[in-house]
């Protein structure tokens, strides 16, 4: 089992693509190339060959490169066949509960759904890796462009449940921005003001602030937070139903 190795690549203003590469087999997938020149300069760079993408939502900064890359590579796009209509050069069209190959590395297919009505996250139990797209960022959450807030607290309720070790590898650099919004709720939690100190160090230095641990996201982002009493009391949301909870924080950051 020689395992899974990940490069990540930030291209455009903050997004993330990720390269995966099977060390068993050689196959290597691209998570969400929304262009395919930086994504190409990097296989050649690290001598991969591209046999897979793997998208996580239709918006073009997921998706923009996916047709570039299948003509230069020939690879498989997989994506969530409720929006195969919208996923360009879709292949292998996936829903809750799939099994995906990429060489010897398996990843469940969870749908969460909320960003986009056809979202998908990619978890690799054995590697301890998520690839969760815009459903759950590091100290925050996507923005409810087609789902309820009701449809994006479940699918962050699942992504809590899986194990703390769980690395996140989201979408989008947006963890700075995050961090302030955060803490005009909840400038009492310990674990949050640390998370923002190393966050501010980090991009400071221009390096990245994901991956994050899903157990300091547990404790820190106030999004996977909307039934702790504590950050409730801290809104004045005591005694609320999570939901409605969630939906407050939602509307807050959409106009912070
Ligand atoms: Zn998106
Ligand atoms: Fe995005």
């Amino acid at each position: 089992m020689a395992g899974l190795r990940i490069e990540q690549i930030q291209v455009l203003r903050d997004n993330y693509v990720y390269l995966l590469r099977d060390e068993d087999t050689a196959a290597c997938a691209a998570v969400d190339p929304s262009v395919a020149a930086p994504v190409l300069i990097a296989l050649d760079r690290l001598g991969w060959t591209l046999t897979h993408i793997f998208n996580t939502h239709h918006h073009h900064d997921h998706t923009g490169g996916n047709l570039e890359l299948k003509q230069a590579c020939g690879c498989t796009v997989v994506g969530h066949a409720r929006d195969a209509q919208r996923i360009p050069g879709i292949d292998l069209a996936v829903k809750d509960g799939d099994d995906v190959a990429l060489g010897s590395a398996r990843a469940r297919v969870f749908d969460v759904s909320g960003h986009t009505m056809g979202h998908i996250a990619y978890w690799f139990e054995n590697e301890s890796a998520l690839f969760c797209g815009d459903t759950l960022f590091s100290l925050g959450c996507g923005r409810l462009f087609e789902g309820t807030p009701a449809r994006m607290w479940a699918s962050l309720v699942r992504l809590r449940e899986l194990p703390g070790n769980t690395r996140v590898y989201c979408g989008h650099e947006y963890t700075e921005s995050n961090a302030r919004f955060a803490l005009s709720l909840d400038a009492n939690n310990l674990a949050l003001r640390r998370r923002a100190d190393e966050v501010r160090r980090l991009r400071a230095q221009g390096l990245p602030t994901i991956p994050s641990l899903l157990a300091e996201e547990c404790v820190a982002n106030p999004f996977l937070r909307a039934d702790d009493a504590q950050l409730q009391a801290a809104i004045g949301h005591a005694g609320s139903e999570p939901v409605e909870t969630f939906a407050e924080i939602r509307r807050r950051k959409d106009a912070f």
